[in-house]
């Protein structure tokens, strides 16, 4: 891991910056906040801006916590993008690490028969038939599953989202004569990862936005990007280092407890060490099970829907499973496993290695399995969790039944997402408040995309450009 040689604020050293107004107080330092904060200095050079985020580091939910045995950072869990995600690929150019991520131009896919397909584009042909061939060789689908699985994806893609919204994919998917096959191979792999619950608890219009975006509407859309470094390294080193660099105060470590809504566009941040702060405008970009009590302690009863609203979402939790071994068994660099509880691996190795207290052994391989929407997984013991994922990877790759497990993580974030059920576009708020000067930001918001990354950064630019826009 390498040094955190940014300053962290020192808050309570109140000098004369730090009593007068901000122009824009970011509360919430994940994708959203750090987005909103970079956008608020790329349109306003002159704003005085802070961010401030009750963990002692940057990323939030995309972010790694720090091996207490080796000093290495592990990230929470897996992250990918993929290749329609722009405000993403702007934002870590914006950072300053276009680097960051690398791109995989197919998706693969392994049964435990070995067997691995992949979905990559064909030159020249426009979307979406540049992937038809890459369909038409799927190995784990029978031809009738492929002619109706492409009867689906045509008919989702052409239905308007307005007649989707409100039915879950189960129900649509069943009523349009999928599968048994197509469903537990293909549309349950691909949607369960993207919109993190299962399929019963999705509602179809999300599950129309996947596709269209990753597959109808341009050639490079189903690219997945990677991250090469660990999040925390991108998300809360780097990061810091661009806020610093914008003259973008951040104080981590300094937790929102209330919000006070004075006259005359004037907000009075109270936080939990006792310190207050004046704003003329607020960007709230907590999580949803942070943003209900920030926006109640207002004492707006405008606020009520939003509030309301917030208190509605469900979360739907995500497994991450860091495996050492002692010998390489998995060949790919990712891959979609089917018919099995681990749904992806990622091969870590290089990004592991490159860290000053790696433990991947010469000849070993560090993997990544990732299980999405884990509501049964996640009520299990760890001992259970690695032995049902240890027996999977037996499963599909016949090496893994002489390696030795070096080190382990079991990572399960419980609210690792809001679970985007059928009716929950309807009670996403949008970024305006009715309190001027109040925006909203963060994965949770009307923003058109899952929760997600993207979601978080277009959020966070949108908070951003509204406060711009209303000045
Ligand atoms: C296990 C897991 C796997 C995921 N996998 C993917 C993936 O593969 N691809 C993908 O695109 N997305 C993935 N996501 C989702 C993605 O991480 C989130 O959508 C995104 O990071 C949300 O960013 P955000 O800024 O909206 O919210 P957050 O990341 O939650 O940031 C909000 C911040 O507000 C802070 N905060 C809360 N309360 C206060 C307060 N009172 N005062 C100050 N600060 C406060 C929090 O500490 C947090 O840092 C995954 C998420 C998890 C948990």
């Amino acid at each position: 891991m390498s040094d955190i040689s940014r300053p962290v604020t020192n808050r309570n050293a109140m000098d004369d910056s730090e009593t007068s107004p901000l122009d824009v107080a970011i509360i919430g330092g994940g994708l959203a906040g750090i987005a909103a904060a970079l956008e608020c200095r790329d349109s306003k050079p002159d704003a005085r801006i802070a961010i401030f985020e009750s963990r002692k580091r940057l990323g939030g939910r995309a972010g790694s916590f720090v091996d207490p045995k080796t000093g290495s950072w592990v990230d929470n869990c897996q992250h990918v993008g993929l290749g329609c995600c722009d405000a993403l690929v702007k934002f870590v150019d914006r950072l300053g690490a276009a680097e960051a991520f690398r791109r995989s131009k197919s998706l693969k896919f392994r049964t435990p028969d070995g067997r691995t397909s992949a979905i990559s584009a064909l030159p020249i042909l426009p979307a979406p038939l540049h992937l038809g061939l890459a369909f038409a060789r799927l190995h784990f689908l029978s031809l009738r599953d492929k002619a109706l699985l492409a009867f689906g994806l045509m008919k989702l893609a052409a239905t308007p989202p307005a007649r989707l919204r409100g039915r879950s994919v189960a129900e649509w998917l069943k009523s349009n004569r999928q599968t048994a096959r197509t469903i537990a191979r293909f549309w349950e792999p691909v949607l369960v990862s993207a919109l993190n619950d299962s399929l019963d608890r999705l509602d179809v219009a999300g599950a129309r936005q996947v596709f269209v975006e990753s597959f109808f509407l341009r050639r490079d859309g189903f690219h997945l990007l990677v991250p090469a470094m660990p999040l925390g390294e991108l998300f809360d080193e780097t990061a810091g280092r661009a806020l610093m660099k914008s003259h973008i105060e951040s104080a981590e470590n300094t937790a929102c407890r209330s919000i006070e809504v004075c006259g005359d566009r004037t907000f009075r941040l109270h936080f939990r060490d006792g310190s207050v702060r004046i704003a003329r405008n607020v960007i709230l970009a907590v999580p949803w099970t942070a943003a209900a009590e920030l926006l109640r302690s207002t004492g707006h009863e405008e606020l009520e829907i939003v509030i309301s609203g917030a208190e509605a979402l469900k979360p739907s939790p995500i497994t991450g499973i860091h495996l050492v071994l002692d010998r390489r068994v998995c060949d790919e660099q990712e891959v979609a496993l089917l018919d099995t509880t681990a749904q992806w691996v990622f091969d870590h190795t290089e990004a592991d290695r490159r860290q000053a207290g790696s433990v991947v052994p010469p000849g070993g391989q560090s993997l990544h399995v990732v299980v999405s929407a884990s509501h049964a997984l996640a009520r299990q013991s760890r001992e259970r969790i690695l032995e049902i994922v240890i027996g999977d990877l037996k499963l599909t790759y016949p090496a893994m039944a002489s390696a030795n497990v070096i080190s382990s993580w079991v990572v399960t974030e419980h609210a690792a997402t809001f679970s985007p059920a059928p009716g929950t576009d309807a009670i996403r708020p949008g970024t305006i408040t009715p309190v001027p000067g109040l925006f909203l930001a963060g994965d949770w918001t009307s923003t058109g995309w899952p929760a997600t990354m993207e979601g978080a950064i277009r959020s966070g630019v949108s908070a951003a450009r509204a406060f711009t826009k209303c000045k």
